[in-house]
């Protein structure tokens, strides 16, 4: 989970929320799951995806694009960042529709050369090898979606990608700490009255007085993401703190917490049913710890034993890593280099003959960069959102 569109989280909270009165005043909705039916749905959706689709029409055949297309992006190599493929999720920064997907495929095979990550990695030094306007296709985290969802459309267009597996959530029905800080704070958000008390909820103080602070002055609807941000800055062990107090939370105040979840990840035997030789397999480390804030020791077992783990089950060679959240040092990327032939990042932008390997940009691509006027995929909307990834530093 890496995606840190800052466009997106603010298109995100450019929607209309119920403020503070949501979570004092009883009997409304829980909040997120009331935004969700607003972003999915709704009149604003639907006006800002006509004025996308009317600026990106104007846009493609205004001659911009061809311009830049012709001097910026010549010679470079597009990189495109899924998450899910599926119809749902909490974080729709992360997902794109399983017919979305399909034509947006379709689109890139009919228009643009697809290389694999093997192909980009083994030729950066030969870089006129390489074709024009290229792109490779890229998965993190092993949702279940790519292999029930997007294997079977990426293996019948014959199109090469790598997934960067997070070697502890194969085969587990684990959830990532940002699912399940939502699914929590959705609880504890809707059960109003124990938090107008004065208790404490999580043990580490400073962590417990920003959880107070964003409730009180955020709207509802952000305060899962909010907190998430923040919490981004702390070591994986006090995240794991943070979400165990959270739970003792609920269920000190007899609110139980829904654990009987369908299995999110991949199992072995799913990616090992995965023949093909352009799928390949890439290491986002075993517990998906973002790397920067760690000690060197917790990221060189983290870099190193993910690899070993995905070779032991799969048999393939793992030579490509990608950092969880996209945070990296020069240090975290000395290590990485020592065991992989390339890295990824969330830095957005194309990458070229003059780019780092193991800090490569990609294109994080969602349902809103891709989705035309009817929800279906729109060429002009995604050429569009390329053009302004690009561009954002
Ligand atoms: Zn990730």
């Amino acid at each position: 989970m890496a995606l840190r569109g800052s466009v997106l989280l603010r298109d995100r909270l450019e929607n209309p929320r119920e403020g503070l009165s949501t979570f004092f005043y009883p009997h409304k909705p829980t909040p997120l799951h009331q935004d969700k039916t607003i972003l999915q749905g709704g009149f604003l959706l639907s006006l800002r995806r006509s004025t996308k689709s009317v600026v990106a029409f104007f846009f493609y055949y205004s001659g911009i694009f061809a311009f830049y297309k012709r001097f910026f992006m010549k010679g470079t190599v597009t990189i495109l960042m899924f998450h899910r493929v599926t119809e749902v999720f909490f974080d729709v920064s992360l997902l794109v529709k399983r017919k979305t997907f399909e034509e947006c495929l379709k689109y890139i095979t009919q228009s643009y050369p697809v290389i694999s990550m093997d192909f980009l990695s083994q030729n950066f030094d030969k870089w006129e090898n390489i074709p024009d306007d290229s792109f490779v296709i890229t998965f993190d985290d092993g949702w279940i979606d790519f292999h029930d969802t997007a294997y079977p459309i990426l293996s019948r267009l014959k199109v090469p990608a790598t997934v960067y597996l997070t070697t502890g959530f194969v085969s587990s029905k684990c959830s990532y700490w940002q699912e399940r800080l939502n699914d929590l704070l959705v609880q504890i958000l809707a059960g109003k009255k124990t938090l107008r008390t004065k208790d404490s909820i999580i043990s580490i103080l400073e962590i417990n007085l920003k959880l107070r602070d964003v409730i009180l002055n955020s709207k509802a609807t952000e305060v899962t993401f909010k907190f998430i941000d923040y919490l981004k800055e702390f070591t994986h062990d006090k995240i794991l703190k943070t979400i165990a107090d959270l739970e003792m939370f609920l269920e000190g105040h007899s609110i139980k917490i829904d654990n009987n979840k369908e299995r999110p990840f991949v199992n072995w035997d799913e990616l090992n049913h995965i023949k093909e030789p352009d799928i390949s397999y890439g290491s986002h480390t075993v517990n998906h710890m973002i790397l920067t804030n760690e000690q060197t020791d917790v990221v060189e077992k983290e870099i190193r034993k993910s690899k070993e783990i995905i070779e032991k089950e799969t048999g393939r060679d793992v030579i490509h890593f990608c950092y969880p959240n996209g945070n990296y040092n020069d240090e975290i990327k000395k290590i990485v280099s020592g065991t992989y032939k390339s890295a990824c990042t969330t830095n957005s932008g194309f990458v070229s003959k003059d780019s780092d390997i193991y800090a490569l940009n990609r294109i994080g691509i969602n349902e809103e960069m891709v989705a035309g006027l009817r929800g279906n995929f729109s060429k002009y909307v995604f050429t569009l959102s390329l053009f302004l990834e690009s561009i954002r530093k």
